[in-house]
This record gives structure tokens, C-alpha cells and sequence, in this order.
């Protein structure tokens, strides 16, 4: 695997007892190590101190590279405004749902791309060629496009750890657009739970009008990839832990003091995602509807100090403690206080033996990007490590839920169900217990952090896949070669090239695209030759092609080959005489009633198609109408000679009898070339490629621009026309 460069707002390092810095083995160092990721991989992100307070930079850099980190420096000024405010006061609250509590400040999003940008600078300074650059979190959205355009040669993966919410809520968001096109900048971008990503789809298409597939979609000329990866929980850590001498002390410290009462745990940051006032008024109400559980049950809270000196966060704290005394006050006995509520952190093994002790496991956010405290339960409740069987309580709105069918969900709005819920899980068997968490085990275990890492990771090595195709002038200047050399020997050779988008760029107003003075004279000097035959092959109407090549020696063809000019003939005809069009008659009524009831959307009767177009409707809705429409017209003309097809935001019903392909087959089988070549740019051309002429063996085919095709070849209109000024140049030194 090329070298991996891991990007996160935070390094992973401390500094230890005797001041040195220490790399730390957080989740995502012990999930690649899970995922047999060597540990030689560069981590780069913001060190915990700024610059003001850096006295030696220099040093400072080297003490980090020597544990394999490396620092981006941040102004004190700007680390707030891209930290506190923008990630955290703006972003985070939105992307949980949150839009009443996120603030908007214009000089935070000033400091969150200038912070953004440094990161690609440093990644851009020491990223390995063509290596692999996985960045994590919302602090970095705009991250992916800034160093796409640093370094177009490493592989860009973006995994988010937190929700991605509905479009409703990201185009609130003053900068959704230039968001969402930072995070396009990614070859693979992975959410946790399949909703994410739907969201994410769906603010592509409404905000930026971009249609994605569920797998991915083509951007530019690259392909971004999407997917759904639930992130695991450090199984290997905690089963490390659960061996431990802390382990076993805690253990039964914890079960001497539970004196043979019940345990509820909870386990959780303190952030008003986490729904801790809505779970205290779920317990003070178990508490007064139960009256006899009062003196068994230990409901322990442990709260995990989260961004101090934050005033809501603040608020938050002090809310909570005041809560708890007063749920004890009213519920509370002399020697028993039913809540405890400890507001620190606890290293992992001490944790495990609150996992392994606790009946109940409460973890019941607003929402959550994922929860790992529920996995972490759920994985330490093992018989070999004196676990007590127990059962979790989860809110549905927790990423995890997806995966943890065998918890008692509930709503955490719902204060009731969640009573209920305590009540069941308190009088639940051992056995229940016990057949509940195996089976969410086996689950578990499949889908470590390893796991998740190593197919992340996996997928990102796969991607990349983009139109730039390295060989793609050499096997053109093949095709100069072949091209050259049957003429040159007598052999016929024909070229059939398509117009917009192939031998003239698009315009705003299609009138305006007509070919200047260098097309139609390369045109003139390629139909000179005596073996060589030249068609342009259009959708155009023939007016058109009429008024700007009719005078060159060439063949035309108009309207996707309803009308075409031979050479030889000089005159405008009807391509096929016998064409019927009587079809039209059957599905106009069915684009009328999709009119009807998709308002932005029209129909537009071409001489042998008809059109549905929904580029002004709502863009999901007129997406949902076109894929009711094709499947009803599938239908509908099974018995008729037509070919319906779904392409930018359009339905087009058109003629078998009338395309491309049928006309360039028709001028094949009547010049019968030795050799040809045919060009074009999107999906009318591709009938022409489809094809299977007489020189099949000689028959050349290039795809202008981007997106997929059948088309050997591929360049754009300025490597066509090079080809085709080179080919005229060696044609007329033949002469
Ligand atoms: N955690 C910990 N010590 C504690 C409490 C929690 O190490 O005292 C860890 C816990 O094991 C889990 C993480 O903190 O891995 C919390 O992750 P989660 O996904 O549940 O929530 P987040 O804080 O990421 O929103």
C-alpha cells in the first residue's frame, strides 16, 4: 500500500511526566493497528499549543516528527474562530440537528479556510507521491478540494464521525455550497449509517444540482466515491483491559459497594447531544412511578468533562448536578443516594468493570453520529471475565441503532417509553440477557475498528478512478498512424464527427456556437483528400448545418439522422422514408400527465423524439417523476419501435429507426471504407459506437470528455482537432 498520511483536527500525543512528547494510542491509532496497518503511516494536525506559545518552533517541529507527527501551527486568533467557532459553534450544533444553538459569525468560516488551507499546505509539503491521505472530521470539510488542487496526485479518502443531517438543515448553512464541493474534492468520502449518506446525496442534488448514484458520482473528470462505514469500537483494547490487575480490582471494589443493588450505567461526554436532562426526567419518573426500586437501583452517570470553560457547556454542567441533588433529594434514603453522577473521565480498564458490573446500560442521546459506549458494553459482558449479564438501552437516534437490533430501543423524547423500557430491562431473565447481547456480539466482533479502518482503507487503494487517461494522445497518435498509412497505400478511410461538444465547445446560446474560419477550412482540406470521406454527424437542425458547412465536399446529417445530404446527391433528403412516427401519438399523453403533475417541467417534440425536460422542477421530486415515467413508458412502448432513455435531466423517447448509429451503418454500408474513425461526446454518439461495420477490425472510437462510454479512446475537442490538424498536415506532404 503507498504511504498513508492520517488528518485530524487533534494530534495523538502527550507530553509525559519528564516533558517529553509521547504519541498516544487513541481509537484510531489501535483501529489501524487492528487493521494491520503498519504504524510507520504520518500523522498530521494541530498539537494542542499555538503559536504564540511556542518559543522554538524549529524544535518544536522536530520533538513531533521524532514520535512521527506533525504539527500545523495555528495563530491563537485563528484557532479560535476555526475551533470554537466555526467547527464547534456552527458546524456541530447543525450537523446535529441542532439549528436553534449554532451561532454565525463571518470572520469564523474566514478563519476555518484559512486554518483548512493551511492543513493542505503542510499535507502538500509532505505527502509521498501518489500516497493515500485520510482526513477525519467536520473541522476539515473544506480540506479534500484545498489539497486536490495542492497535489492531483495522491488519493484523498474523508471519513465524517458525526451525522450528516437532512438538506433542510445544510442549506441554512451560508456555505453549503462551498462545503459540498470541498468534500467532492475526496476520492472516497464514508459515513457511518446509510441516512447520512442519502442526506449527503440529497444536498448534492439540491444544493448543487448534482445527481449521485448510492455508490458515487462522477465529478469533473474524477469518480467520487461513497459509502457506508459504521465505525467499530477498540475490541482488542478492551479485551486487553478486561485481563487487567485495575481490571479485576475495580471489579470487585464496584460489586462490594453495590452491596447486591442493581447497577444502571451511563457512560458519556457532557454535550447537549447526549440528552442527559431528558434522561434524568426519564429517571426521576421511574423513580416516582417505582417506588419500591428506590433503595435497589444505583443509577451511575459517568459524564466525561466536555469543552470546559464554554459557557453553554457551562450551563450544562450545572444544570445537571443540580438535577441530580434534586432527584436525590426527593428520592433519596439515609445511607442511599439513587443517582450518582460523576463528572470525570475513567482510563479503560476501570471502565470495562462499570461495563461488565452494570444490568443496564442507558444510552440515550438526542443523536449521535455513532456511540461506541454502547459496542463497548455490549463487548464486555463475557462470563470469562465475570461479567454480570445485562441489557442496553439504546436511543434510536444513535448511529449505532442501525446495528444493534437486539437492545431495547426508545425514543428519547418519549419519557414514558423510556420508563417502560428500565422497567423491562430491570425485570428481564439472565437468559434474555444473555441471548440479546450473543447475538449483537457476533456482530461486534465482524466489525471492530479494524474492520472499519481496513475497508476504508481498502476502498480508497481501489479508487481514483479518473478520465485522464495517461496513453490516451499515444493511442490517438496510433490511430494517426493507421490512418495514415491505409491512405497512403489507396485504402478508403472515413470519419464520422459529431458537432457540438466534439468539433466545437459549448456556448450559452447554441446559435452562437458555429465553427470558425480554422474548422471549416481543417474540414475542407481532410475532404480533399481522394480516398477520404468526411460525414458530420448532428443533432442540429439542417438549416444550421446548411448555412455553415453546406459548402464544404462533405456529408451531412441533421436531427440525429432524420434528414441527411449525400455528397454525391447535393440535396436535403429524408434519410429513411419509411420512418413512423405514429408512436408519438402514444406516449405524448403520458409526458402531458407527467407535466401535469411536476410543476417545472416541459416537452419538446423533435422530428423523430420527444423530450421530457425537468431542469427547473424541484430537482428529487422531477428525479422521482422521471423514474415513475420511465418505468410507465417501458411499458407502454415494449411493443413499439422506440428506445427510451434517461440522461440529464431528461426522458427521451426517440425512433429505433433514427439515430446516429443507424446513420453512420446506412454511409458505411454505401462508401464501404477500409478504415474509420468516429467522434463524439455524449450519449446520442454512443449509438455510433455501438455499431458493428464492415471494417470492424478498423473501426475507431473516441469519446470526447468525460463520463462513461464504449468508445476505445478518449480526449477532449482540443485533442480531436490537434489529431485532425496533424492528420490533414501529413494527408497534404502525401499529395
Ligand atoms: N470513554 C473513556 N473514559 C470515560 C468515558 C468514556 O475512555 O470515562 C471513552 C469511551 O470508551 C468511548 C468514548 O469515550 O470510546 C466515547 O465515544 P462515543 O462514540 O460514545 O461518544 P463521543 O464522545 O465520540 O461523542
Amino acid at each position: 500500500m503507498s504511504h498513508l498520511t492520517l488528518v485530524s483536527n487533534r494530534l495523538p500525543i502527550r507530553i509525559n511526566e519528564e516533558g517529553e512528547v509521547e504519541r498516544t494510542t487513541g481509537g484510531l491509532a489501535s483501529a489501524l493497528a487492528g487493521a494491520g496497518i503498519p504504524g510507520d503511516y504520518t500523522w498530521i494536525g494541530w498539537g494542542g499549543i499555538n503559536e504564540e506559545e511556542i518559543e522554538d518552533q524549529d524544535a518544536y517541529i522536530k520533538k513531533l516528527n521524532d514520535v512521527g507527527v506533525q504539527p500545523v501551527i495555528l495563530k491563537t486568533e485563528e484557532f479560535e474562530a476555526y475551533y470554537e467557532g466555526y467547527s464547534n459553534s456552527t458546524l456541530w450544533p447543525m450537523l446535529h440537528y441542532m439549528k436553534g444553538r449554532a451561532k454565525f459569525d463571518p470572520e469564523w468560516i474566514n478563519g476555518y479556510r484559512a486554518v483548512n488551507k493551511k492543513f493542505a499546505e503542510v499535507i502538500a509539503k509532505a505527502a509521498d507521491k501518489d500516497g493515500q491521505v485520510w482526513i477525519h472530521d467536520y473541522h476539515l470539510l473544506l480540506l479534500p478540494k484545498m489539497l486536490r488542487e495542492l497535489r492531483p496526485d495522491i488519493k484523498i479518502g474523508f471519513f465524517l464521525h458525526t451525522p450528516w443531517p437532512s438538506s433542510e438543515i445544510i442549506r441554512a448553512l451560508p456555505e453549503r455550497n462551498e462545503i459540498l464541493e470541498g468534500l467532492l474534492g475526496c476520492d472516497v468520502i464514508g459515513f457511518h449509517t446509510y441516512n447520512y449518506l442519502r442526506h449527503f446525496n440529497s444536498c448534492l442534488l439540491r444544493i448543487l444540482g448534482i445527481e449521485g448514484e448510492a455508490e458515487g458520482l462522477w465529478h469533473g473528470d474524477r469518480m467520487v466515491r461513497m459509502g457506508v462505514y459504521p465505525i467499530g469500537h477498540n475490541s482488542t483494547g478492551f479485551h486487553e483491559a478486561m485481563q487487567s490487575k485495575t481490571y479485576k480490582e475495580a471489579l470487585e471494589l464496584h460489586k462490594e459497594r453495590l452491596a447486591g443493588g442493581k447497577l444502571i450505567l451511563s457512560v458519556e461526554r457532557l454535550d447537549y447531544t447526549k440528552g442527559v436532562p431528558e434522561k434524568l426526567e426519564a429517571i426521576r419518573q421511574f423513580l416516582r412511578q417505582n417506588p419500591e426500586q428506590r433503595s435497589q437501583v444505583n443509577f451511575v452517570i459517568i459524564a466525561v468533562p466536555s469543552r470546559v470553560g464554554v459557557e453553554e457547556y457551562n450551563m450544562l454542567a450545572e444544570t445537571v448536578q443540580r438535577e441530580v441533588g434534586a432527584i436525590n433529594g426527593d428520592y433519596g434514603e439515609v445511607g442511599h443516594s439513587p443517582v450518582q453522577f460523576l463528572h470525570r473521565g475513567f482510563p479503560m480498564e476501570e471502565l470495562a468493570a462499570f461495563y461488565a458490573l452494570a444490568e443496564v446500560c442507558m444510552v440515550t442521546p438526542i443523536i449521535d453520529g455513532m456511540n461506541l459506549v454502547a459496542k463497548e458494553y455490549i463487548d464486555c459482558k463475557r462470563k470469562k471475565y465475570n461479567a454480570r449479564a445485562g441489557v442496553l438501552i439504546l436511543s434510536e437516534f444513535a448511529g449505532a441503532a442501525q446495528e444493534m437490533s437486539h437492545s431495547l430501543l426508545i425514543n428519547p423524547h418519549d419519557t414514558q417509553g423510556v420508563v417502560k423500557a428500565m422497567e423491562q430491562a430491570l425485570s428481564m431473565s439472565d437468559e434474555e440477557m444473555w441471548s440479546r447481547v450473543r447475538a449483537m456480539q457476533d456482530r461486534l466482533a465482524r466489525n471492530d475498528a479494524g474492520a472499519w479502518a481496513k475497508r476504508f482503507l481498502g476502498d480508497l487503494t481501489e479508487s481514483g478512478t479518473t478520465d485522464h487517461d495517461p496513453d490516451a494522445h499515444e493511442t490517438l497518435a496510433e490511430v494517426e498512424e493507421n490512418l495514415t498509412k491505409n491512405l497512403a497505400s489507396g485504402r478508403k478511410v472515413a470519419l464520422f464527427l459529431d458537432y457540438d461538444g466534439t468539433l466545437r465547445g459549448f456556448v450559452d446560446r447554441p446559435e452562437d456556437a458555429i465553427p470558425d474560419k480554422s474548422l471549416v477550412d481543417l474540414l475542407g482540406r481532410l475532404a480533399a483528400h481522394d480516398s477520404l470521406r468526411l460525414a458530420v454527424i448532428s443533432g442540429r437542425p439542417k438549416t444550421f448545418l446548411e448555412k455553415h458547412l453546406g459548402h464544404l465536399p462533405i456529408d451531412l446529417v441533421a436531427e440525429h439522422g432524420y434528414y441527411w445530404k449525400r455528397r454525391e446527391v447535393g440535396e436535403w433528403e429524408l434519410m429513411n422514408p419509411h420512418v413512423d412516427n405514429s408512436w408519438v401519438d402514444v406516449v405524448l399523453p403520458h409526458l402531458e400527465w407527467a407535466v401535469t403533475l411536476t410543476p417545472g417541467s416541459e416537452i419538446e417534440v423533435k422530428t423523430s423524439s420527444v423530450v421530457w425536460h425537468y431542469r427547473q422542477a424541484d430537482p428529487e421530486f422531477g428525479l422521482w417523476r422521471a423514474k415513475g415515467l420511465l418505468d410507465e413508458l417501458t411499458a407502454i412502448t415494449a411493443s413499439l419501435p422506440v428506445s427510451v432513455h434517461h440522461g440529464q435531466k431528461i426522458v427521451e423517447i426517440a425512433s429505433q429507426m433514427v439515430n446516429k448509429g443507424v446513420a453512420t451503418d446506412f454511409l458505411m454500408k454505401d462508401w464501404k471504407p477500409d478504415v474509420a474513425l468516429a467522434a463524439g461526446d455524449d450519449q446520442t454518439d454512443e449509438t455510433m459506437f455501438a455499431i458493428t461495420p464492415v471494417c470492424e477490425d478498423h473501426f475507431h472510437t473516441v469519446k470526447i470528455g468525460t463520463g462513461s462510454t464504449r468508445a476505445e479512446h478518449r480526449t477532449t475537442i482540443e485533442g480531436l482537432r490537434n489529431f485532425l490538424e496533424s492528420l490533414a498536415d501529413t494527408l497534404s506532404n502525401q499529395s
